[in-house]
């Protein structure tokens, strides 16, 4: 016991190092260095349970040190499972927030207002947004939407957006703009 478990703490120990450096880099380099790290603990538990039983004939430390790394990779892997569902279900990141994104959006000049804006992850790195901006009279389509554009990339690091680009009397009235009757 004691001899398979110290030749998978070496094991081990020298992946989590390899591995050390890039886990913050993605959720998948996260994820590898998380289950490394359970399975150093693994060994760990396995070395201190066989010298107790070697020593003391304490045979109940085996499944009791289990249960207690059991325990730690169910707390560490908490955090990555729960961002892992966030990208599977497309969620808002964590360190967004759509209402200032909303605010900032709206008061940049020519801005009369903006709605169904999405924001949500295509990857733990790569965030898209969408949304209809509406334009004040007179406002330059092309510049409000270079400014969107920017402000997306540099204050939010948003790169992937699809902004249509509308203007004010398009919701009022009883015009229907899409789809023109008899049109599919
Ligand atoms: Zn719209």
């Amino acid at each position: 016991m004691l001899v398979v478990a110290g030749t998978g703490l070496v094991a081990n120990i020298a992946t989590a190092a390899l591995l050390f450096r890039s886990r913050n880099e993605n959720l998948n380099l996260r994820g590898a260095f998380l289950h490394v790290l359970g399975d150093t603990l693994g060994s760990l538990g396995a070395i201190i349970a066989g010298v107790l039983i070697l020593v003391r004939q304490w045979y109940l430390a085996d499944p009791i040190v289990s249960a207690i790394v059991g325990a730690l990779v169910l707390y560490s892997s908490w955090k990555l499972v729960s961002e892992s569902v966030d990208v599977l279900l497309e969620g808002t990141p964590r360190h967004l927030k759509v209402s200032s994104i909303l605010t900032d959006l709206g008061s940049l000049q020519g801005v009369a207002s903006v709605h169904d804006l999405h924001v949500w992850s295509i990857t733990s790195e790569m965030t898209a947004m969408s949304c209809h901006v509406v334009l004040r009279q007179n406002a330059d389509a092309g510049l409000v939407l270079m400014e969107s554009s920017r402000l997306m990339r540099d204050k939010y690091g948003i790169e992937h957006t699809t902004i249509q680009v509308e203007s004010e009397n398009w919701r009022t009235g009883d015009t229907v703009i899409w789809p023109r009757p008899g049109n599919e």
